[in-house]
């Protein structure tokens, strides 16, 4: 009875959040470049002021250390604001059309339209940068949102709940609380977009509901993003390659983000020294106990904790641990983990890790990562370290992801001149900088004709003329 009770109660919040931000938007206001830009600057003065308390709630939700915390999230959103600060006066620009001369002293262009209302449902990995961002693009591009954070990480959702109201446009920028159920009564609405972070099953009712009204979706999801080190190439850098693999899989929220490194592939013949050479690098992020390190995000819940608990007691993939494999319920922590061979018909190779387990698959043949890769659902990220530029150019052109960066990792992410979005079962859509502009508006084309002159070939009666426009 409770339940029924806030469900309605929800109901009439998002009913009368729609009726506000679609008047808002109605009126114009939010078109203006500078309601845009003064939006935009109350997000970056937003996260200046609240650095601590935003801080505080990663802490809370994630056990984020809060330099992981600001480069992240904190510091992302803030770069990611102040680059569409700086460049919407360009982007804003109608784009001139070249037409066919055919068509002469007609003229042509592209004007960015704001979609309108828009609903962003956002995941609890990085809650607020993947919350901040996403508005961004929204605001940029003159649209009225309306944000739901992740229940899975209620500090940073309360808190985004509280600021937002006392920094943005209140008739324009809304927020509203809650888990499924919440997003299901907003899925009932009709929507000018939909802009969701989440794991592809959810993306599939999204899509279903926005399907309902023809309305445009774009779905950040994730998958298993592989790593191929191809030892021969990179032998001299190998230090700094399982770093960087190390920062990638265990420096970044535990493992639980949607690029991190779901698996390495690797000779069989470098996997046993491979293997030693991330020890030592382990301890140095994390000392000999990295339950008390304070540097080591945790499980975000009990559920998830449980279900990484699920895929490393699979008693085959127990017999693969060679690194790490302990883990404290009470204090949702697992250790990094590095597994050798765990079979490929395992439920941990079969979806996405989301945690601090690293599986190292070994192939006779570093080609054969291609057919490896391209056997599985296409991954968000694929990352190569090689130098073998045959090798580069056929993961380029034989295998699909959402992005493939050579040599690093996660760093594609974080720059905004490259789109970021996934393909087939990693995502739909694209967003970051400038793309996060386009990814909020509509592209109308514009034809300004002529009636100066007339093509007689245009009009029946038809004649034999082939008019070729
Ligand atoms: P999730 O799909 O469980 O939840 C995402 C959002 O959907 C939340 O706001 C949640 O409240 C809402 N939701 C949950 N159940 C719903 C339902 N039945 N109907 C409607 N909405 C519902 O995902 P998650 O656990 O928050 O995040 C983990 C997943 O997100 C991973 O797959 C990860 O790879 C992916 N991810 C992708 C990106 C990206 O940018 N591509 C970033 C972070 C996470």
């Amino acid at each position: 009875m409770e339940r029924e009770r806030s469900m309605e109660a929800v109901k009439e919040t998002v009913d009368q959040s729609l009726r506000e931000m679609r008047e808002t938007f109605a009126s114009g206001r939010t078109r203006s470049v500078k309601w845009r830009k003064a939006q935009l600057g109350a997000i970056i003065e937003m996260v200046k002021d609240n650095e601590e308390k935003m801080s505080d709630v990663l802490f809370q939700d994630l056990g984020k250390h809060s330099t992981e915390a600001f480069r992240d999230e904190l510091g992302f959103v803030m770069r990611s604001a102040t680059t569409a600060l700086n460049c919407l006066d360009k982007w804003v620009v109608p784009r001139k059309s070249n037409l066919p001369l055919l068509f002469y002293p007609a003229t042509g262009k592209v004007i960015s339209e704001p979609y309108g209302t828009v609903l962003v449902l956002s995941s609890w990995n990085f809650p607020i940068s993947l919350s901040l961002d996403p508005m961004i693009g929204a605001i940029a591009a003159g649209n009225t949102v309306l944000l739901k954070a992740s229940e899975l990480s209620p500090n940073a959702s309360a808190l985004l709940a509280k600021l937002i109201p006392s920094y943005l446009d209140t008739k324009a920028i809304k927020v509203i609380e809650g888990g499924p159920d919440v997003a299901t009564i907003l899925l009932q609405h009709q929507w000018d977009k939909i802009f969701f972070t989440g794991s592809p099953k959810i993306g599939k009712i999204i899509m279903a509901a926005a399907a309902e009204h023809l309305t445009p979706v774009t779905l950040e999801l994730g998958g298993k993003c592989p790593t191929i080190i191809d030892h021969h190439s990179v032998s001299k850098d190998m230090k700094s390659v399982v770093k960087r693999i190390s920062g990638g899989k265990w420096g970044s929220c535990s493992g639980q983000a949607c690029i991190s490194v779901d698996y390495v592939l690797v000779e069989q013949s470098f996997a046993s020294t491979l293997i030693d050479m991330f020890k030592p690098v382990i301890r140095s992020f994390f000392g000999e106990n990295p339950k008390e390190s304070g540097c080591l995000a945790k499980i975000v819940t009990k559920k998830h904790f449980q279900r990484l608990s699920r895929l490393l007691n699979d008693p085959r993939v127990k017999a693969s641990i060679v690194y790490g494999g302990s883990m404290d319920e009470e204090k949702l922590y697992v250790e990094p983990t590095i597994l050798l061979d765990p079979p490929l018909d395992s439920e941990i190779m079969n979806e996405e890790i989301f945690g601090p387990i690293l599986p190292i698959i070994t192939l006779r043949d570093i080609q054969e990562s291609i057919g490896f890769i391209k056997s599985k659902p296409k991954p968000l990220a694929i990352y190569a370290f090689t130098k073998d530029e045959n090798l580069k150019t056929r993961i380029l052109s034989e295998t699909s992801s959402g992005s493939v960066t050579f040599n690093d990792l996660m760093i594609q992410y974080m720059c905004d001149a490259l789109p970021f979005g996934g393909v087939g079962q990693s995502g739909i859509g694209r967003y970051h900088g400038k793309y996060s502009f386009e990814c909020f508006s509509h592209e109308k084309a514009i034809m300004e004709g002529s009636l100066a002159m007339d093509l007689e070939a245009r009009y029946p009666p038809w004649n034999n003329f082939k008019l070729n426009f």
